[in-house]
């Protein structure tokens, strides 16, 4: 990715992001205790930005930090403001918005002590997160080597820095490969999600994901995929499957706000047997659509920048 040559805000303040400093030593670059967000606001056919499920997103960041024991220092509101002014003051429509919090400079053991939160808010310009040749023809990806955390070892339904060491390198891992993703398994042998997706299979018409209860990060993409899915009469299974489910799927794809709804082509090297099929390109276009403010849902989902 090119420099990003953009305003971000911290901690209440628009700065230019290359003049932002953060200590060597705060907390969170040591140990991973850091919280995220990664939203998309997309130019809407009536012209304008929205930021799609904004309110969603920050209500995962708040509880992603309320998980790892520590408090985000502003509302909703205030949040949501600084979001639509770091749009606005970069005249961005189209952008991938990137809250982080972290824990600052203070006391240096694990535990911390009163470290400062601060929270910061970067946008910039992201095409396509799999490739424009992936969201068309499909992806390939494998089951990797790496394994999803389980319940206790960490909480996947938060957004924290730390956890996405398995994901870099299980990402890393795919990329050695030469494929585009990589698919962990839970403890228990069953799907869970990609690296930074959740999966859908399409298997005897019925569409499939892993339940809440499994170790997955709940994807607002996944929540908004399954509602259309709904919408299109497409029956729907919360149901954890293996990788012989995954095989034997006429269809498969990825949901995520940076991968949108990204097919999949080939799994370990042995193609699906459609991609896009059609469950996938009906969804991909309702999706797409919706985003830009087309659709029932849209008004209810999308503030306007
Ligand atoms: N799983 C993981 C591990 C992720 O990082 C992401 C991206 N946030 C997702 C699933 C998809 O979540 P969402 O649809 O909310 O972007």
């Amino acid at each position: 990715m090119a420099k990003i040559e953009t305003l971000a805000w911290l901690d209440g303040d628009i700065l230019p992001v290359q003049e932002i400093r953060v200590s060597p030593l705060a907390h969170s670059l040591h140990y991973g205790t850091g919280v995220f967000e990664g939203i998309r606001c997309y130019a809407q056919e009536a012209g304008g930005g929205g930021l799609f499920r904004l309110q969603d997103h920050l209500a995962r960041f708040f509880d992603s930090a309320r998980i790892l024991g520590y408090e985000i220092p502003y509302s909703a509101e205030e949040l949501t403001r600084a979001a639509r002014e770091v749009l606005r003051r970069n005249a961005m429509d189209t952008a991938y918005v990137r809250p982080l919090a972290w824990l600052g400079e203070g006391q240096m053991g694990v535990a911390g002590g009163a470290n400062p939160v601060h929270v910061m808010i970067a946008v910039w310009h992201w095409g396509a997160y799999l490739g424009e040749e992936g969201m068309r023809r499909g992806i390939r990806v494998h089951i990797s080597s790496y394994e999803r955390s389980t319940a206790n070892a960490s909480a996947q339904r938060a957004k924290i820095t730390g956890q996405y060491v398995t994901s870099f390198m299980a990402k890393r891992e795919a990329r050695a490969l030469g494929l585009d993703e990589s698919l962990l398994l839970d403890r228990d042998g069953y799907l869970s999600e990609a690296s930074g997706e959740n999966l859908f299979i399409v298997l005897r018409g019925v569409l499939c994901t892993a339940p809440d209860a499994s170790p997955i990060l709940h994807g607002i993409t996944r929540d908004t995929v399954l509602l259309l899915a709904g919408d299109l009469g497409i029956p729907v299974r919360l149901e954890r499957f293996a990788r012989g489910a995954l095989y034997a799927a006429e269809e498969a794809f990825l949901t995520g706000t940076a991968a949108e709804v990204t097919p999949i082509r080939e799994v370990g090297g042995r193609a699906l047997k459609a991609s896009p099929g059609p469950v996938t390109s009906a969804i991909q276009e309702t999706y797409l659509a919706l985003v830009r403010g087309k659709g029932a849902r849209a008004a209810q989902w999308i503030t306007r920048v």
